[in-house]
């Protein structure tokens, strides 16, 4: 099997791991609302339609961005995010603040760097939005990585958002590959591999390495965190387990993520965007159906 490294062939596979996790983003959000938890344990789906949140719109730009310049332009994906904030999609309060003020003509090198007392963002913002970059960049994970590095610093400038993007990135660029994605160990080894080992992230995603024999999704969750701190390394480690887990298998794994609890949405946004870079790995037809459209400013192949 080749990979079609056309724009369009780029595209077209940015496109559906787009589609993946903006499933995954608005159904796992649905179990955000407590009336919806006794569906969750039955596995049975929330009516209709489900929309998506934060997730979807920022991987929205950043598909946007690869189309338009075939890699990412900081400043354009920092507009792009401005722009198209909507600030009623569950942003977290400080990227809602620094979107606002960019949209008014502030810097945003300035400003993300400012964030938490000049740490930055640790976040899973950047993680959760960047899955269609590594979909894009599924003959070469290095510079998948590369990109995805890139692409956190308007607006998550912590060493461990930063890594945690560079993670989710790898991991669907490695399981976009041609002839189909690696097995659970070679996925989560080949991301390893590609991530500065000297990090919260790199550390978890070892640990995950380590139990990818456990069935138990629960128990993984607790020892790995499932977002419940929205922090990169609260967030990445488990999705990566929760995505190795279920490759090629899109309904089984959006279950097994969402039902451990936390960040919901966008632990299952990560898993969702991983999978469907793959061939294998597209959300169910109907699930799709059910999900509220991409925006229309999203760019389709010609
Ligand atoms: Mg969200």
């Amino acid at each position: 099997m080749t990979t079609d490294l056309s724009p369009g062939g780029r595209l077209d596979r940015a496109l559906a791991s787009l589609r993946g996790l903006s499933v995954g983003d608005a159904l796992g959000s649905q179990f955000f609302v407590p009336v919806n938890h006794p569906l969750l344990k039955r596995r049975e789906l929330p009516p209709a339609p489900w929309q998506w949140t934060d997730d979807t719109e920022m991987a929205c730009s950043v598909v946007a961005v690869l189309a338009a310049h075939e890699r990412i332009d900081q400043d354009a994906l920092a507009r792009s995010f401005a722009e198209r904030h909507d600030f009623d999609r569950g942003y977290g309060p400080a990227v809602n603040r620094l979107l606002r003020l960019v949209r008014e003509g502030g810097d945003w090198r300035e400003l993300a760097a400012a964030l938490f007392d000049g740490r930055g963002s640790w976040g899973n913002g950047a993680a959760m939005r960047i899955a269609p970059l590594g979909a894009w960049y599924a003959d070469d994970p290095e510079q998948a990585t590369h990109q995805a590095e890139i692409s956190a610093y308007p607006t998550h400038q912590h060493r461990e958002a930063v890594v945690g993007a560079m993670a989710v990135a790898a991991a669907a660029a490695l399981a976009g590959a041609p002839g189909g994605p690696p097995g659970a160990e070679a996925l989560l080894d080949g991301v390893i591999a590609l991530v500065p080992a000297r990090s919260a992230v790199g550390a978890g995603l070892r640990r995950a390495r380590d139990m990818l024999d456990y069935g138990d999704a629960a128990t993984v969750a607790a020892v790995l965190g499932c977002g419940r701190r929205t922090t990169a390394h609260d967030t990445v480690p488990f999705a990566l387990w929760a995505a190795a887990r279920g490759l090629g298998d899109y309904e089984s794994a959006f279950w097994t993520t969402a039902q451990v609890g936390g960040d919901v949405d966008t632990t299952c946004a990560i898993v969702g965007g991983v999978l469907a870079a793959g061939e294998a790995g597209a959300p169910p037809a109907a699930w799709v159906r059910r999900t509220e459209a991409l925006p229309s400013w999203v760019p389709v192949p010609v």
